[in-house]
């Protein structure tokens, strides 16, 4: 086969979306195209919630359904068995952002075993997600960043946090449940590296059960992946690693206006763009001790890794690859890369409305900002639309 043949068709969406399905998603694209309205309701939502304001129900029956499962497990199983239907994995994304107390911290980690239950009984459901700041404080990651130095108080919440998470990658390991541990704030994110690492130290043995995950906005991240896939190497475990962008651009650029210094994240796309490719590069050139996610929305980067696994001549479905998108995002390329055979899956978000709601102003402020691949997006909804009418 030829480069021009290994191009793919990215146009097959929502084959099982209803007509008012489609309508809410469309309404749902057309209002976050108007970025000064995604500004006024972002934070007249945050408002209306402090002061209790009951709009939980009209959320939930409009941008909540368009990018979560539900607000339980036992609600998300309809958008799981629509998605495996199609030949689309589900990675479990227990998505409540709220408090930082210690009881918080433990009724995530209740949540997220459920979640690994729920899994190993689900042929659907091979990975979960989880936010590092769902199960220990972000002040504490900070600190922990920024030098080795707790308190005996903060050194206890600490090794409780790890706890947390071990017990997490332990149960996932023993039902063989892939773990992708997110990435955040650069703040925070020494500690979560050194954490990631410990975990797939202990986990990884004999496949990728944690994932460690890579801001490729970050100017340091190639050079930290080259070091991480030969410390993989040397002490003989499987590097899991998923790829993404970065979803804090803004608040970094913000920080580093602000407080000087050293800039962390590129400030042109194309450099963004160019680390994320050379990245999968890096990953499939090390396929006998790398496994990658390739968790993006650019369909170039999408089309990237598929020539490269052309090239290679490894098989659509090769178990160390996996193309990764979030529900309610990118339909096209989730549903058009299931269909050719490649191994897909979709971050679905679950947990109480109000508990999610920062999850959804991110996705409302980030689909803003990418205004050129929504106007792709309304385009398509709007050709479903068509085709059911006919
Ligand atoms: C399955 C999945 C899991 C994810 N998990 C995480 C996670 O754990 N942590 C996390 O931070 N994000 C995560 N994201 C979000 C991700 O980081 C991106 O924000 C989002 O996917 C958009 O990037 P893209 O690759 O889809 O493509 P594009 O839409 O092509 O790229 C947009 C991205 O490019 C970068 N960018 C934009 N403008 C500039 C500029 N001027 N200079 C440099 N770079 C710029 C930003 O990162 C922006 O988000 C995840 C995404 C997916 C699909």
């Amino acid at each position: 086969m030829d480069t021009k043949e290994q191009k793919l068709d990215l146009e097959f969406a929502y084959p099982d979306k209803q007509r008012s399905e489609l309508s809410r998603s469309f309404l749902v694209f057309k209002l976050l195209n108007n970025p000064l309205l995604v500004n006024i309701s972002s934070k007249a939502t945050l408002l209306a919630l402090k002061l209790g304001l009951p709009i939980g129900f009209a959320i939930k029956q409009t941008i909540f359904k368009h990018f979560c499962g539900g607000e339980t497990l036992e609600e998300s199983v309809k958008v799981i068995e629509n998605l495996g239907n199609d030949g689309i994995f589900t990675t479990l994304d227990y998505s409540a952002e709220s408090e930082e107390s210690a009881a918080f911290f433990e009724k995530t980690k209740t949540e997220i075993l459920k979640a690994i239950d729920f899994a190993k009984g689900n042929s659907l459901v091979k990975s979960l997600a989880i936010k590092p700041t769902g199960l220990i404080s972000y002040n504490l990651l900070k600190k922990k960043s920024e030098t080795d130095e707790l308190n005996s108080k903060e050194q206890e919440a600490y090794c409780a946090a790890i706890n947390r998470i071990d017990q997490i990658c332990h149960a996932a390991y023993k039902h063989k449940i892939e773990v992708y541990i997110d990435a955040e704030e650069s703040t925070t994110q020494k500690a979560l590296d050194d954490i990631s690492i410990e975990m797939m130290k202990k986990y990884n043995q004999d496949k990728a059960v944690v994932y460690i995950t890579l801001q490729m906005y970050r100017k340091d991240r190639l050079a930290f992946l080259g070091e991480l896939v030969e410390m993989a190497k040397q002490e003989r475990y499987f590097l899991g690693v998923k790829l993404v962008r970065g979803a804090y651009w803004d608040k970094e650029r913000e920080r580093e206006r602000r407080k000087g210094g050293e800039e962390i994240v590129f400030s042109q796309k194309e450099d963004t763009d160019s680390a994320f490719n050379n990245a999968l590069d890096l990953c499939i050139e090390n396929l006998d001790n790398v496994y990658v996610c390739n968790a993006t929305h650019n369909e170039v980067s999408s089309e990237y890794l598929a020539l490269a696994m052309h090239k290679k001549n490894l098989p659509k479905d090769y178990q160390a690859i996996q193309f990764s998108q979030l529900y309610g995002m990118s339909d096209h390329i989730s549903y058009s890369m299931a269909k050719a055979g490649y191994n897909v899956s979709k971050y679905l978000p679950y947990g109480p409305v109000k508990q999610v709601i920062p999850y959804l102003i991110r996705r409302a402020e980030e689909n803003t900002a990418i205004s050129g691949q929504l106007g792709r997006e309304i385009q398509l909804i709007e050709q479903a639309m068509e085709r059911k009418i006919e």
